[in-house]
């Protein structure tokens, strides 16, 4: 197959965890005789940099005409980069929101997996961890909140601000129709969160998730208001397998979810659409901290790159490939910095290496 990948590099460690996915991909498509084309395309403090925006019209037609894209991360130290002292539009992080309203990736899809060779990561008790978890979050990425209505105004002297959380029907039946379609291929439950004890949107919300789920008769659907979720997530994660909700509050729940895996360095994300197209990205940020230094960790890009195979190539047995070889780098004992065992924990057995290192390991077990 003939694949054409629009590539984001993007800043701090985003140009050397993108590196070794394609590594990984060039890997895969030597193994299964596929053919990876890259088009590098602009997004971030770099587009900044050549062109005065974070996110020009060249680069969405470039991400457009891709079959996918692959990112890396965007932006750099708020404190500390010229970048923050641009207005807000203007900033980094002005390129992701732009490219995914642009792209109307309007499904993201976060899965939060414990390793068990990781469990040490997992900051929950060892009776809470059980055999471990394996959820999907999937969060609604272009309504809500931070798409609706806002304004900070003098009302009597006194200043006021306001936000607007509007949804309408056909928003969610798209999302909820893709969590549905999701959780067919894994255990079969999605647990919908929302705030329909107390918001309009979140009624409006449960109906049209309890519309979509007579279609899916296998499907054991939840309602679960999100306060609760926030709970259970720490209380007994092995309970969820789809999590369907909003996007604010998938924005923090899919923080808190990846939290309870251990590490940032090993979660990837998917955004999509109504089509094929994705756009794949590990979950954690630009981690200007550690740019440069050849220790972060690729595994999540990686990971992307295999979500990018499934969900848009529908490459499931290369896919498959991927995530083996990095469970068994994980059962060598290779580890990057971040999923080292904490300090004075047993290191029997352990290696640390540095992001190239763990490319190469992925792909001699490709
Ligand atoms: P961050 O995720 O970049 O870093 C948080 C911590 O996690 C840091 O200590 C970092 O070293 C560590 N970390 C992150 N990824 C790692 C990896 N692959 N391997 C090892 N350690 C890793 O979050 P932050 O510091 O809040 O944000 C830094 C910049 O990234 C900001 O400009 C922020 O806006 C941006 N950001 C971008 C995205 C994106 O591109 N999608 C997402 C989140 C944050």
């Amino acid at each position: 197959m003939n694949c054409n990948i629009g590539v984001i590099r993007g800043d701090g460690i985003g140009p050397e965890i993108v590196a070794e996915a394609i590594k990984v991909l060039d890997k895969i498509g030597e193994k299964y005789s596929h053919t990876f084309n890259y088009d590098e395309i602009l997004m971030g403090g770099c587009s900044i940099d050549a062109t005065g925006e974070p996110l020009t019209e060249g680069a969405i037609e470039q991400a457009k005409k891709a079959d996918a894209v692959l990112l890396g991360s965007i932006g750099g130290d708020p404190k500390t980069s010229p970048w923050y002292k641009l207005p807000a539009d203007k900033r980094p992080e002005a390129g992701l929101l732009g490219i995914r309203k642009a792209l109307n990736l309007f499904a993201n899809l976060r899965p939060a997996y414990l390793y068990p060779q990781l469990k040490e990561a997992c900051p929950l008790r060892d009776d809470i961890i059980g055999d471990g978890f394996d959820m999907m979050i999937m969060r609604e990425l272009t309504g809500g909140l931070y798409f609706g209505k806002r304004e900070t105004k003098e009302v009597n002297g006194k200043t006021e601000a306001y936000d607007t959380l509007s949804y309408n029907e056909d928003e969610i039946r798209r999302i909820a129709i893709r969590s549905f379609d999701i959780a067919m291929k894994r255990s079969k439950k999605v647990t919908s969160v929302d705030k329909a004890n107390v918001l309009d949107s979140s009624r409006l919300w449960r109906k049209v998730v309890e519309e979509v789920a007579v279609d899916y008769p296998e499907i054991t659907l939840e309602h679960m208001l999100v306060d609760n979720a926030a709970m259970q997530l720490v209380k007994d994660p092995k309970q969820f397998d789809v999590i369907l909700t909003e996007n604010m509050f998938g924005d923090i729940l899919s923080d808190e979810a990846s939290m309870v895996t251990g590490s940032i360095g090993m979660l990837s994300s998917a955004s999509l659409n109504e089509t094929k197209f994705g756009l794949y990205e590990p979950s954690g940020g630009s981690a200007p901290d550690i740019a440069g230094k050849g220790i972060a960790n690729p595994i999540a890009t990686i990971l992307s790159a295999a979500m990018m195979l499934r969900f848009t190539f529908d490459m499931d047995k290369e896919a498959d490939a991927i995530e083996n070889a990095i469970n068994k780098v994980l059962d060598d004992g290779y580890r990057t910095i971040d999923i080292m065992p904490a300090p004075g924990k047993d290191t029997t057995g352990i290696t640390r290496v540095g992001t190239k290192e763990m490319g190469d390991l992925i792909c001699d077990r490709i």
